[in-house]
């Protein structure tokens, strides 16, 4: 399969610019198991690849030269000087790779130009971290082309750079360090203050479960200022309670400081979920590394429910999703992403997908709501060459 894919990526390339590519390489979408809103608190993430991949076919330049196209936008070939690449000044989508190279040369890194065609099956703007896949594409095919010799770790915070300098986007470390680091199989426990990691097996199909991402196809306008406010009154959270994050409460410690919040119950509602999600992911590991797979749907499903109650950033179509999957024997479900729209995430046997899925179609049905995006996620690789 994503030998066809490379093919066709290589053979559009050679269209485009009447030659052939270095290579192809490719590099995924991703999905939150579980730790949401605690990477800007220091805290604990467990993200795990997509089988939806951004494939990149590159051709190594030496005259500054760098040349864009993607196979999913209606438009030219792109067409940049790599000395000139100015942040925040590209508002369109070749920001992304374009940031890679700024990033790169911004660290040190010859990059002297590229030819770079794209395409990609990560559906944009779904919460699925499409925007990471091209930067951490881009930036391993020229890792690879000018043998710049950076491991995946570094390659996430040069693309997580891209993003947050050059783009303009205030994101944080998980999606570009899934992207580039996951293993198939396997969810990547990641801390984001000290950016250890860990592969932790879940591998699903072979114990008879199955993950679905359901993609409401809805993102509210509101999205962008709510997140800022959380992570203000994170922020505002720590500073009362006199630590450098709200990774530094412990959960066995959360009730006083929850009573030293007074009552400023917003800030108080951001710390309790930013405390018990910390504390939530940690019992996800604890289960998935003791073999209990099944055993972390009750959490997921706790994990919903602080987000909707505490964290307020759910909304009805999520909310549906998991409240009709939870009552048609799911084992667990959840919002995953940034919340407000975006995707839910839901645990199921294998044998209850079918039922499940119907379930969750006809609810939004009779909602009057347009009909989700279903699919299944099977915890797949990272970034790596193709051919
Ligand atoms: P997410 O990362 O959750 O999918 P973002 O808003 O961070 O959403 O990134 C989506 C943006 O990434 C798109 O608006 C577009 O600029 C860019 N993008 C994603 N996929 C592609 C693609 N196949 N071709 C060109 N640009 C893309
Ligand atoms: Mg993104």
């Amino acid at each position: 399969m994503s030998e066809a894919v490379a093919e066709t990526v290589a053979e559009r390339f050679g269209e485009l610019y009447a030659a052939a590519p270095d290579g192809v390489w490719a590099a995924p979408g991703r999905v939150n198991l579980i730790g949401e809103h605690t990477d800007y608190n220091d805290g604990f993430v467990m993200p795990f690849a997509l089988p939806h991949t951004a494939v990149a076919a590159v051709a190594r330049r030496e005259d500054g030269v760098l040349r864009l196209h993607s196979a999913d936008i209606d438009g030219p070939v792109v067409e940049l000087a790599v000395d000139a690449l100015v942040p925040a000044s590209d508002k369109g989508w070749t920001a992304y790779p374009a940031g890679v190279v700024w990033a790169l040369r911004e660290a040190g890194h010859a990059v002297t130009g590229a030819d770079i065609h794209l395409a990609s099956t990560v559906p944009p703007g779904a919460g699925l971290s499409s925007s990471a896949a091209l930067e951490v594409v881009t930036a391993l095919a020229l890792n690879d082309l000018f043998a710049l010799g950076l491991e995946g770790p570094q390659l996430a915070r040069l693309c997580r750079r891209a993003e947050n300098a050059y783009v303009g986007a205030p994101v944080g470390i998980m999606d570009q360090t899934a992207s580039a680091c996951c293993e198939p199989g396997h969810a990547l426990f990641l801390d984001t203050r000290d950016l250890s990691q860990r592969q932790i097996p879940f591998d699903l199909a072979a114990e008879g479960m199955r993950l679905l991402v359901v993609d409401t196809r809805v993102e509210h306008s509101h999205s962008e200022g709510e997140y800022g406010r959380r992570r203000a009154g994170c922020e505002k959270g720590a500073a009362l309670l006199g630590v450098p994050a709200l990774r530094d409460v412990p959960y066995e410690g959360l009730d006083a400081a929850l009573d030293r919040l007074g009552d400023d119950e917003e800030v108080r509602r951001l710390v309790r979920h930013v405390v018990t999600e910390d504390e939530r992911v940690e019992r996800v590991v604890s289960l998935l590394e003791a073999g209990d797979t099944r055993a972390i749907g009750p959490v997921l499903a706790e994990g919903h429910a602080s987000l909707r109650d505490d964290f307020r950033i759910s909304c009805p179509e999520l909310d549906l999703v998991v409240d009709t999957a939870l009552s048609a024997g799911a084992l667990g479900a959840r919002m995953t992403g940034g919340g407000f729209g975006g995707s839910a995430i839901v645990l199921a046997e294998e044998a209850d997908v079918a039922a499940v899925t119907k379930a969750v179609q006809e609810a939004f049905v009779a909602a009057g709501l347009t009909a989700p995006r279903v699919f299944e996620a099977v915890p797949s690789a990272g970034a790596r060459r193709l051919g």
